[in-house]
This record gives structure tokens, sequence and C-alpha cells, in this order.
């Protein structure tokens, strides 16, 4: 082809499904050596499921009751969490309440009023802090060794229960983490804001030893700024709301385009459109193939 090298290199990432929003970009992407990914729809499939539901002895609330509360609360959320929730929710033919004065803290939760009660559902690590909350601690150890993530739901202040739920590995997962361990020298780190204990089980099972769990959104972006200040070139691979900051700050931010976040896809250099998270080394390995061919 006639084509300009780094332009054909767009076309050829757009066949291998990866579409980059500049040519720019496919240069960039040639000079990342250290790779961060996401956890939740990034190293996993992104469609999790609810495992558990747990209401917390003492509390009114049974089974259904907790699971409607959870899923009226998170039904206006597009975290994957919430919506394995609202789809646990409808298995069981649950009506939901309706919802007002929905808000979400990025890498926390979501917050609503419900029934005429405000109803809180997510990280038990940030939500979960005094004495009077023992029991939901340990419901929340046992899911957690599981390797589920659990989701607190408060009403009022108070905890009523605790959902467990699973997420399955995206089959070219420990592939990927490979590829990309022998493109940059380096194995890449897992930027997460679930549990530590969920991290480390998963990323044992991809070949990935240095994690960093319970990060807000601020948190990713920190460790982006942090390599930068050391010279290193970043690529960071999520999908959420709460990877955005992360994204925008890397030398080149891409989204997982199925699970993403709108945030996350307009503020990503690129897209992954194909669901398949291989595409990211693929592309790596066509933009350094590209950059030999300008220089
Ligand atoms: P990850 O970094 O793995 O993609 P997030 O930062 O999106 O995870 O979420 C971190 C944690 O915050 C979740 O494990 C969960 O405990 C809590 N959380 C965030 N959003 C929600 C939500 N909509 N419903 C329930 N929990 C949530
Ligand atoms: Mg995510």
């Amino acid at each position: 082809s006639t084509m300009p090298p780094l332009l054909s290199a767009i076309a050829n990432a757009g066949r291998r499904g990866v579409l980059a929003k500049s040519s720019v970009i496919m240069e960039r992407l040639g000079q990342i050596d250290i790779v961060a990914l996401d956890k939740t729809g990034t190293l996993t499939e992104g469609t999790p499921y609810v495992t558990d539901l747990c209401p917390l002895p003492g509390s009114d609330v049974d089974e259904s009751a907790l699971l409607r509360l959870a899923a009226s609360t998170e039904h206006p959320s597009e975290h994957p969490l919430a919506r394995a929730v609202v789809t646990a929710a409808g298995e069981r033919g649950l009506p939901l309440a309706d919802a007002d004065d929905f808000t979400s803290s990025p890498g926390q939760g979501v917050t609503a009023e419900v029934d005429g009660h405000t109803v809180t559902v997510g990280s038990p690590a940030r939500l979960l802090n005094g004495a009077a909350h023992e029991p939901p601690r340990k419901v929340v150890a046992r899911l957690e060794e599981a390797g589920r993530t659990a989701v607190a739901v408060f009403r009022d202040g108070t905890p009523v229960g605790v959902l467990g739920i699973a997420d399955r590995l995206r089959p070219d997962a420990a592939a990927t983490v490979a590829a990309l361990t022998r493109l940059t020298g380096r194995a890449p780190v897992l930027l997460t804001g679930d549990n530590e204990r969920a991290a480390r089980r998963l990323a044992a099972e991809v070949g990935i030893t240095e994690i960093r769990a319970g990060l807000l959104p601020q948190d990713k972006l920190a460790a982006v700024k942090e390599w930068e200040t050391q010279g290193r070139r970043a690529l960071v691979v999520g999908d959420g709301v709460n990877d955005a900051p992360a994204i925008a700050a890397a030398h080149v931010g891409i989204a997982m385009g199925k699970a993403g976040s709108d945030l996350a896809l307009e503020t990503a250099d690129a897209v992954v459109v194909r669901d398949e998270l291989a595409t990211v080394p693929s592309v790596v390995r066509l933009s350094r193939t590209a950059r030999r061919l300008v220089v």
C-alpha cells in the first residue's frame, strides 16, 4: 500500500479490533514500557453475576428484600456490579422500587432514596467503619476468601446485608499478560478498586505479581503520575468511570469497548471494539513495526 506507515497502522489496528483516535497514538503505543491493567471488566469479562445473598442476622430483610433493595438502588448505575445486581433481581422476578436522588461515587458505590430510606450499596472496605459493624465484616471476609467481590448494603446507615459477586476471567487474560510481559520486559501491574484478597487470587492466575488494590480513581491516577516522574511511559487499559483519570494521564490510555463506561470511551486514546484483550499486545507490536518504517 502507498498509505503512510502510521496511517496504515491505524487501519491495521482497526482490522485487529482496536480503534485508535489518531496516528500519534499509534506512534506512542510503540514507546510504552509499563502496562497497568484494571481488574473488573478488563482482566475479567465484566459480566459478573450474584452468587450469594446474605441478609444480616438481626436485620428485618430476607434474601429477596435485600436483593430488591440493592437492585432498586443500583438501577441507574452503569457499573458492571450494578448490572449483576439488577439482573439477579430480574431473574427472581422482583419488581424494583423507584429510586430518587441517585448519586454514585466511583470506586466506592451508589446511594439513593428507596421506600423512604437512604440506601447505600458498595465497597465494604469503604463503608464498614466502626466496631458496631462487626457481623458484616465476618461475612465479607468469608466471601472474599472465596474470591468473590463483596458488596455491602446499608439502610439509613445500618448494614442490612452483603451480596457476593463473581466474575469470569477472560479466556485470553493469561496469554495477554504473557505477551505484554515479553513486549515491555516487565509484568503488567494490576490496579483495582476491588478488595486485595480477590485481586491477589486473580493476579496469581494470570501471572501478575504487582498489585495495588482498594484504589480510588485518584489513586489509579497517582500511580500513573508516579511512573511518569520516573520517566516511564505507561499504557493504561481499563473500562470504568473509575479508570478515566488514569486513562487520560497515561502515555496511552485504552478503554474496553463492550463493558466500557461512556466516560472511559470518551477519555481513551484508543478503544478495543472487538471484545478481546489480546488485541492490546497485538497493536503494540504493530505500532513498533510501523515506527521502524517511519524512522
Ligand atoms: P475495578 O477497579 O476492579 O474495576 P471499581 O473501582 O469499579 O473496580 O470498584 C471498586 C469497588 O467499589 C468494587 O469492588 C465495589 O466494592 C465498589 N463499587 C463501585 N461501584 C459500585 C456499584 N455501583 N455497586 C456496588 N459496589 C460498587
Ligand atoms: Mg473496571
